[in-house]
């Protein structure tokens, strides 16, 4: 990033239709006016402020934009352009006007492109910012009541969100600029760019709910939530609290057996058995979902991040191909999948998130990651130990539900439906019982072995 220059040009409005001068501001403050006249600007002139050497052969009547790596030749009159000895045609003409080689702002951005360049810009709103090979984000909040969403376009990348304290940040291998800052209904207190990182900073109701990456074109959606005031003070809880996640519901009803047994059902049933163990034994629970109905992955999230729940536990149950696989699996989260099986499993249960891809979430505190993998540990040995069949192990993978969870988190595939005699035994209600013992066993076991928590004024 040597020259590395944002442009701020802006129209300077002249009355009617007389010529317009863009003024273009680089890092180092300096101010040039480049010629322009409606929606039209001086290619030339763009490319000499940033700093690209532009010849002109007499012979051919084309000019050639060259960086060292880099060659680009148009020609007035043209909206053809060689680009690196290929010939690509341009989104416009370039056109000789009075004494200026001008194009639309498109074009003059496809000549600037492949030259290392972003030009950007609104004409419409008669603002205008270029950057040199940094890629500037837009930035836009939709609030309603509730929840919040923060969409950032024009990502050169798939970014990582990382939760803070106070909001979250966006982080990119390479520089990135945004455009504006987000405004919207008092959901962000404010933004800093922070060259490779985008720090948006939350108004004190409002908390990270979860991320999700949207494709074609690549987007960032960011949920926010408005924290609860009932829930505002979770330190004076006396008693441990478990969010339980029944997997699937409503029209999403996960996989089915072949006797009709089917995933969303069983997943409730068993976490209001292990709802009724836990709170036998003094623990307070709260399910994600009280009946058959649909509810999105983030929201199921965002409900253990409110509440600041000790452990967060997903109730799943498996499918596969393989007719003959069987046994429980216990996962926790992790941006690789231990092996294929994993991933197909995580594959599986994210169908759910729809088209779109996962963010892998910097896991905040070490802690949790550690503190995760040994609930997992606590509930897989136990559940090997009821079924008696070998260890299917604790396995990571980057499941969707567990992605954004700010306390420990597993997701337990109780079994597969896919067979038959697994299906039968899943189908059993003395089963069924005896599985949200084990289960209670294990994460009871988990928050006993918890070190003791630091009070928090
Ligand atoms: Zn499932």
């Amino acid at each position: 990033m040597k020259r590395l220059l944002v442009l701020g040009l802006s129209l300077l409005l002249g009355s009617g239709i007389a010529a317009f001068a863009v003024e273009v501001t680089a890092v180092s403050g300096s101010k040039v006016e480049i010629f322009s006249r409606g929606d039209l600007v001086d290619v030339l002139a763009l490319l000499q402020v940033a700093g690209v050497k532009v010849g002109f052969s007499a012979a051919s009547g084309s000019y050639v934009a060259s960086t060292e790596s880099h060659e680009v030749h148009f020609t007035p009159g043209g909206s053809l352009a060689v680009v690196d000895g290929e010939l690509v045609s341009l989104p416009g003409p370039v056109r000789q006007l009075e004494n200026h080689v001008v194009a639309t702002v498109e074009t003059a951005a496809a000549i600037l492109k492949p030259l290392g360049f972003r030009l950007v810009g609104n004409a419409r709103a008669l603002s205008l910012l270029v950057a040199g090979q940094v890629p500037v984000l837009e930035a836009s909040v939709l609030a309603s009541g509730e929840a919040a969403t923060l969409l950032l376009s024009g990502l050169p990348e798939k970014p990582r969100v990382v939760p803070e304290a106070d909001g979250f940040r966006v982080v990119f291998s390479q520089p990135v600029q945004l455009a504006s800052s987000p405004s919207g209904a008092g959901v962000f207190s404010g933004v800093q760019v922070q060259e490779k990182e985008l720090r948006f900073f939350l108004a004190s109701p409002w908390q990270l709910a979860g991320s999700e990456l949207l494709e074609n074109p690549l987007r960032l959606s960011v949920r926010v939530v408005r924290q609860v005031a009932t829930l505002a003070k979770p330190q004076a809880r006396t008693q441990p609290l478990v969010v339980l996640d029944p997997g699937h519901g409503g029209e999403d009803e996960g996989a089915k057996g072949q006797g009709g047994l089917v995933e969303k059902n069983l997943t409730l049933v068993l976490s209001r058995l292990l709802a009724a163990q836990l709170q036998k034994a003094g623990v307070a629970v709260r399910l994600t979902r009280e009946g058959d109905e649909a509810m999105a992955l983030a929201d199921r999230v965002a409900l253990a991040n409110r509440l600041q729940a000790d452990c967060f536990v997903s109730i799943h149950a498996n499918a596969s191909p393989a007719r003959g696989a069987r046994g429980a699996e216990t996962y926790f989260m992790s941006a690789e999948a231990t092996d294929a099986e994993a991933a197909q499993a995580a594959a599986r249960e994210n169908a759910a998130a729809g088209d779109v891809q996962l963010i892998l979430w910097e896991l905040a505190h070490v802690a949790n990651m550690e503190a995760s993998s040994r609930l997992a540990l606590e509930l897989q040995t136990r559940l090997n130990r009821l079924s008696g069949i070998r260890d299917r192990g604790v396995k990571q993978a980057p499941f969707a539900v567990l992605t954004g969870t700010t306390m420990p988190a597993v997701l337990v595939e109780v079994g597969f439906l896919s067979n038959p005699e697994e299906e039968v035994r899943l189908s059993s209600p003395a089963e069924q019982e005896r599985l949200a013992a084990t289960l209670a066993e294990g994460i009871l076991a988990f928050l006993r072995s918890r070190p003791a928590a630091t009070p928090t004024p």
